[in-house]
């Protein structure tokens, strides 16, 4: 069978990336976390007491960034300069200042050719908010994930108390609003849904339906 590339995208918490691991996981294809990537960079900025809102500054950090992949025990690992930071880049000092620092252009034009290497070869299944519309606008498989705010807040909620950590619920659902707003409002690469995607509201359903209906396009675009 061929090996396409699918591009999900959607609003924070969506569940996207919960649905890209499993298509992933089912199809045998790579799994793409873009938004990792924003998140280590602004770890990056943050340790370095670097100001993303200074040119030199950026630059420095664009050329002192190296992030990778690992799979270990099975769970896709962001590493960044070599130190394994999947747990720093999930906390709320980072979800507070990734959204300021993906506005910068010069930030997003390293993510993405970072992002389409990854995906040179097809066979992917990456999730962001402009994988269908910049960096794989030719990909055959378009998503756009949406879900109401509060089940996103909810979501979110629990994927974080289940690590053990100490978080509220009225803080989360702030922190989605505000990155939803900034990353769609931005000028470069806003969040929008592509033209050409399917547009699946999973408030109402639970991971397998989700899988269900995305396996069932995938299986339809093979047949054509
Ligand atoms: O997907 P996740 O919520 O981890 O993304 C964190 C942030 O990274 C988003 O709120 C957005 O500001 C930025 N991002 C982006 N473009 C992408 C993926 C993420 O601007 N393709």
């Amino acid at each position: 069978m061929r090996k396409i590339t699918i591009a999900i995208d959607g609003f924070s918490s969506c569940g996207k990336s919960t649905l890209a691991k499993a298509l992933a996981k089912q199809l045998g294809y790579i799994y793409g976390d873009s938004g990792a990537m924003y998140r280590a960079a602004t770890l990056y900025f943050l340790d370095n007491d670097l100001d993303w809102n200074k040119e030199l500054d950026v630059k420095l950090a664009l050329k002192n960034i190296q992030i990778h992949f690992e799979n270990i025990e099975g769970k896709n690992t962001t590493f960044l300069n070599g130190k394994n930071v999947e747990d720093d880049i999930r906390t709320m000092r980072v979800s507070d200042s990734v959204s300021p620092v993906a506005t910068i252009s010069t930030v997003r034009k390293r993510m993405v050719s970072l992002q389409q290497e990854m995906g040179k070869n097809g066979g992917i299944v990456m999730d962001g908010r402009d994988i269908g519309t910049v960096v794989f606008p030719n990909a055959e498989l378009k998503l756009f994930i949406t879900a109401s705010a509060d089940v996103r807040t909810q979501r979110r909620y629990e994927e974080l108390l289940a690590k053990g950590w100490n978080v509220d619920y009225e803080e989360i659902k702030m922190n989605l609003l505000n990155r939803d707003h900034i990353d769609s409002t931005r000028e470069d690469s806003p969040l929008k849904k592509a033209e050409d995607a399917v547009e699946l509201d999973n408030s109402d359903l639970d991971e397998e339906e989700q899988l269900g209906v995305a396996l069932g396009l995938v299986d339809a675009l093979q047949k054509n």
